[in-house]
């Protein structure tokens, strides 16, 4: 048994409703952590892993280098938020196109 059409437009009105919350929140890409060697001679991060960890956002861009943004470490759970939100924005627009897609197929205007 398939979802009757008025089924498959609310449940989209409710995808959409999520989306338009979360598209504001969002962001691309990996949150990499990095351990720094400061090179004071005596310091004790020669010995350890180094100073850290500092937080980069990388980005990559097709065709070049991927950039990375220093991330200020009260930034960083809004950033992971962010990114997974991103996530989230992608598998609600996945659904939203299977939806339009089951309309199409049933000739319905959408
Ligand atoms: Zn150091």
């Amino acid at each position: 048994m398939s979802d009757s059409t008025a089924v498959l437009l609310r449940r989209r009105q409710a995808l959409v409703k999520k989306l338009a919350g979360l598209e504001p929140l969002i962001l691309r890409g990996s949150l990499i952590e990095r351990y720094k060697r400061c090179g004071h001679p005596g310091c004790k991060c020669q010995q350890g892993q180094g100073h850290g960890p500092k937080f980069y956002l990388s980005v990559s861009q097709s065709g070049s280098r991927p950039e990375m943004d220093y991330v200020p470490e009260e930034y960083s759970q809004q950033v992971s938020d962010y990114l997974l939100n991103f996530q989230a924005v992608r598998q609600l627009l996945e659904k939203i196109c299977n939806i339009n897609r089951a309309l199409l197929r049933r000739r319905v205007k959408f």
